[in-house]
């Protein structure tokens, strides 16, 4: 098993331009667009099928992989394997750290293990990308929150608290098992937070620098879907529509943010979270209707098309709206970043140019950290820039 080179990756597609004077429709007069590899079995009640996914992979010996919190779940899950369970390793920790993945691989090996099945959300997942990677091992992955990971080629490890990205095809969980049930006792705050994690990556993808057609209407169709079932869900958790309709939503945000390059937003809560420790969901929903309107101007037919989804005049005022009403917390410094460290995340946010629709400024963007940290609403560039 290889890891590929970030840019040799094939999931890719370059938009030359788009058609003067479009709106929202506006189709791109060229791209390119290389489809992922997935299967995915999707519905309520889909993880019965794991046993015969297990067979169709051809696993003797598979490792169930959970965080502590959800140990007691994975192993009813593993029960159901029978002969074919191996064990359990339920250690999984945010931002997949490196040790953590070393502990796991000795299990694999001490326990004869020829199979991964990963139950939880982007941190259990991303440990099982790690393994698979380093070992081969064909991977079921089993998501129980809204982040996405399992639906990209994407692997973020921790070394020391050191981030590092990778990229490769074989990064893909082999099979990928949404069962609506699975979700249903997502805490509702939780699922909210991860909800609008979702949306962020369809924002991004909306414009992102090769945007195409494809991912376009998938970024739109699950910020709607999301929008729809986060406020059902955060009334009733166990509202079966709205678990399907944000799952459902989920799994396409979640392909988007595997297909396109993502920009400003994402870059904030990278150095956001990996700088103060803050929690990964919480920081996407407050960061992103300020990323929203540093680029809304620059990106119209994009924000066009994510002010349809939630059915809103303006798209970052719609986001802003949709978090305060989902009860999430709406400023970073409530959720554990200090106020001195509003001027390293600014130097840091400008460091390493990246594609974004709007140029980065420093100041702009310091300022919009410091809003973001207050808990301010969303206001345009001019405004935030002054
Ligand atoms: P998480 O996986 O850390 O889960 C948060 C907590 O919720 C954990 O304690 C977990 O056990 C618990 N939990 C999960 N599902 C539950 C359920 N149904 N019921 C009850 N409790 C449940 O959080 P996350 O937001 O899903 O993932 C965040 C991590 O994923 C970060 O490390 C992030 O960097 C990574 N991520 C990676 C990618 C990628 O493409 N590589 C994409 C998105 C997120």
């Amino acid at each position: 098993m290889t890891t590929a080179d970030v840019d040799a990756a094939p999931a890719r597609a370059i938009v030359s331009d788009i058609a003067p004077g479009g709106g929202p429709e506006a189709t791109p007069r060229s791209f390119s667009y290389c489809s992922q590899q997935y299967r995915v079995l999707f519905g309520s009640g889909t993880i019965a099928r794991l046993g015969e996914e297990v067979e169709r992979l051809g696993i003797r010996r598979a490792l169930v992989l959970t965080t502590p919190q959800q140990r007691d779940d994975g192993r009813r899950l593993g029960a159901t394997l029978g002969e074919r369970l191996a064990g359990q390793f339920a250690g999984a920790r945010m931002h997949t750290p490196v040790e953590v993945t070393e502990a796991a691989l000795q299990v694999v090996e001490t326990s004869e293990v020829d199979g991964l099945v990963a139950l939880g959300g982007g941190s259990t997942v991303g440990l099982g990308k790690a393994l698979s990677l380093r070992t081969g091992l064909p991977h079921i992955a089993v998501p129980t929150t809204y982040a996405g990971s399992e639906m990209t080629p994407i692997l973020g490890e921790t070394h020391h608290g050191v981030k590092t990205t990778r990229k490769s095809q074989d990064i893909i969980p082999d099979t990928v098992i949404y069962d609506v049930d699975l979700t249903l006792g997502l805490p509702p705050q939780v699922s909210a937070a991860s909800g609008l994690n979702a949306i962020a990556h369809a924002v991004e993808t909306l414009y992102a620098a090769d945007a195409n057609p494809l991912t376009s209407l998938m970024a739109e169709e699950g910020i709607a879907a999301l929008a729809r079932a986060l406020p059902r869900i955060v009334t009733d958790p166990a509202d079966a529509v709205g678990r399907h309709d944000a799952l459902y939503g989920a799994w396409l945000c979640g392909v988007c943010l595997g297909a396109v390059g993502m920009a400003l937003h994402h870059k904030l809560c990278h150095v956001l979270g990996g700088t103060f420790d803050l929690p990964h969901a919480e920081t996407h929903a407050i960061v992103l209707p300020h990323a929203a309107a540093y680029n809304a101007a620059a990106a119209p037919a994009a924000m066009a098309r994510v002010a349809r989804a939630l059915g809103v005049a303006d798209a970052p005022r719609g986001l802003f709206d949709l978090a305060h009403a989902l009860g999430l917390p709406t400023a970073l410094g409530t959720i554990g970043m200090p106020s001195s460290g509003i001027d390293r995340a600014a130097d840091l946010a400008v460091h390493n140019p990246y594609p974004n629709p709007r140029p980065l400024d420093r100041a702009a963007l310091r300022n919009l950290i410091a809003a973001a940290w207050r808990g301010d609403a969303p206001v345009p560039f001019e405004e935030i820039r002054r």
